[in-house]
């Protein structure tokens, strides 16, 4: 079988390499026979990423991009080696988490070496005094989760994509989760670091809280994509698992009071760990069987932690989510979320009808967010082919 006779989409500036069983019994050697591997079968796994319009593309018969040689290195030393190796014979390396990402950044668009972080599975440990814990980087955010919660924690990162991601992942596309309001994104998880240089060096960034001087060096390898180095272990903030949760709910007829009413729940230095708001047409799309939301804008709020601090954060959401216009609608419709917040079959399923399914994230400040909202929309709707958007805002 030959794999480019499925139509390769990124078939133009792909690395010759000259002798590729050479490459690959060098490759053999750093890793281990068993993993390392140019098997059709294995290349054909690593052609994709979740970049929605890749679904589009198989189902045409096509694949994104195409590797030389697959691995799966199991120490920090065998990494080192593959990038010596690959930046001696000028040869791509892309690291490889889980391939949920949506921007492409694993698919071998230059063919070259896979590195697949898998085998970075193992959890080293928590310190309870600093609340942190140490992964490597292959390890799967559900497993990490769990592995929290059973111990009495949260990492408090709980991407859409958690059971489907690596620590890794998160911190090489600069990841925000569902709970980030209160936790934070990614890059103020991240406490300390091992990585390998493109060229081979290891480098560790030594857990700390701040540094006190001079630029933080650390924070530039987040949001990388891979192309600044392979982050193999990671040293995240964690929380104590939250003693209490408040759902709480309101309809808002504008948008524009929705955002007026987290931007005052926000000033009040009230931080629900959860905050979202949904768009006409989302909300209908999400809660469409909520009478009190017919024709407007939804906004779900989870406050979680102390159970005190958790009572109060509750009284001052209500109170000036009604100042606002707001109706409220229970508990219900957060439930629902909750319950359905990793599902993403009917979006999964556009391709089939010969549609493209896509996603962009915009950050802006309050004083633009309506102008903004309303003007992405206005301009989309005007692209040709677009049969609907919606908008969300977390
Ligand atoms: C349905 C769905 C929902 C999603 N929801 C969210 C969300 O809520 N929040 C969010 O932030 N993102 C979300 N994403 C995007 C995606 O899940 C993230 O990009 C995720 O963090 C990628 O992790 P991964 O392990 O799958 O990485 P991959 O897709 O394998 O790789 C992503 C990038 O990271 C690089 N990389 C991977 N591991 C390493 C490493 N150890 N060192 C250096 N570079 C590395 C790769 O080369 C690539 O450039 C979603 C995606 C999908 C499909």
């Amino acid at each position: 079988m030959n794999l480019k006779e499925f139509g390769l989409i990124y078939d133009e500036n792909r690395v010759k390499i000259e002798d590729k069983s050479v490459i690959e019994s060098k490759l053999k050697e750093i890793v281990g026979e068993s993993n390392a591997s140019s098997k059709n079968i294995d290349l054909l796994a690593y052609t994709k990423d979740s970049t929605l319009i890749g679904f589009n593309w198989l189902l045409e018969g096509k694949i994104s991009g195409l590797a030389d040689f697959i691995t799966w290195p199991e120490t920090v030393e065998h990494i080192s080696a593959i990038l010596r190796l690959a930046n001696k014979e000028k040869i791509p390396v892309i690291p490889f988490g889980e391939g949920s990402g949506v921007v492409g950044g694993a698919i071998p668009i230059w063919g070259g070496i896979i590195v697949d972080m898998k085998k970075f599975n193992r959890i080293i440990g928590v310190n309870d005094k600093d609340l942190t814990v140490t992964v490597e980087t292959g390890t799967n955010g559900m497993n990490l989760e769990r592995f929290l919660n059973a111990n009495g924690y949260t990492c408090g990162h709980i991407p859409q994509s958690l059971y489907t991601s690596s620590v890794g992942g998160w911190i090489a596309h600069r990841a925000a989760g569902q709970f980030s309001t209160k936790y934070g994104k990614i890059e103020d998880m991240v406490l300390g670091m091992e990585l390998v240089l493109p060229q081979g060096d290891i480098i560790k960034f030594k857990t700390i809280a701040k540094a006190s001087t001079g630029p933080q060096f650390d924070k530039l390898f987040i949001g990388g994509e891979g192309t600044l180095g392979i982050v193999t272990l990671a040293t995240l903030k964690i929380w104590p698992y939250p003693e209490k949760r408040a759902f709480i709910s309101y309809a808002f007829p504008t948008f524009e009071n929705s955002l007026e009413a987290t931007r005052q729940i926000l000033r009040q230095q009230i931080y629900p760990a959860v905050i979202r708001i949904y768009d006409t047409d989302e909300t209908f799309r999400h809660f469409g069987h909520i009478e009190k939301a017919k024709d407007k804008v939804m906004v779900v709020f989870i406050c979680e932690g102390n159970g005190r601090l958790v009572d109060l954060e509750e009284l001052i959401t209500k109170e000036t989510c009604e100042k606002n216009n707001g109706v409220e609608c229970g508990e219900e419709p957060v439930e629902h979320w909750f319950e359905t917040r990793f599902k993403v079959t009917d979006t999964s399923s556009t391709p089939t009808f010969k549609m493209v399914f896509d996603t962009i994230e915009i950050g802006f400040l309050w004083d633009k967010a309506a102008d903004m909202y309303h003007s992405v929309v206005e301009a989309t709707k005007k692209v040709k082919g677009v049969v609907l958007i919606t908008a969300h805002v977390s």
